[in-house]
């Protein structure tokens, strides 16, 4: 059982399985909403994140065409995504974890669209200029 929390604490949640996959994305969206060159995120089995508290505040962006993303509205903290119309949170931004989330990224994404004032990391992990291979 690994648990999370945004910034403020007022949204905490828990998920019950191992993670199944992790990665960084170099998007424009990630980059943004991040304020980070790069954002490492964690793919969850569905039904197995749970909010805990403060669900209530949990904000919600829905870009076109895009995953949601949600974020703590009291501190701004990002914290899950999903794909659009799923209610299950399936990502999870390995930031907001307490501990140690038994994974590691595996892979960069969208590097095509990397922050210009960071070099990539040389850490020999595959890079994909978009989304990788299914
Ligand atoms: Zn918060
Ligand atoms: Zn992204």
């Amino acid at each position: 059982m690994l648990t999370g929390a945004c910034g403020c604490g007022a949204i905490r949640f828990e998920v019950t399985r191992p993670f199944l996959s992790a990665s960084y994305c170099h998007c424009t969206r990630c980059r943004r909403r991040t304020g980070a060159a790069a954002s490492a995120n964690a793919r969850a089995e569905p039904g197995t994140v749970q909010v805990v508290a403060g669900e209530e505040h949990l904000g919600v962006w829905a870009p076109e065409g895009g995953f949601e993303k949600l974020f703590c509205g009291l501190c701004g903290s990002a914290l899950f995504s999903r794909p659009p119309g799923a209610t299950d949170l399936t990502g999870v931004r390995l930031g907001a974890l307490d501990g140690e989330p038994g994974i590691r990224p595996q892979w960069r994404q969208f590097v095509a669209y990397a922050a210009p004032w960071e070099p990539i990391p040389d850490d020999g992990l595959p890079r994909y200029d978009e989304r990788p291979p299914a």
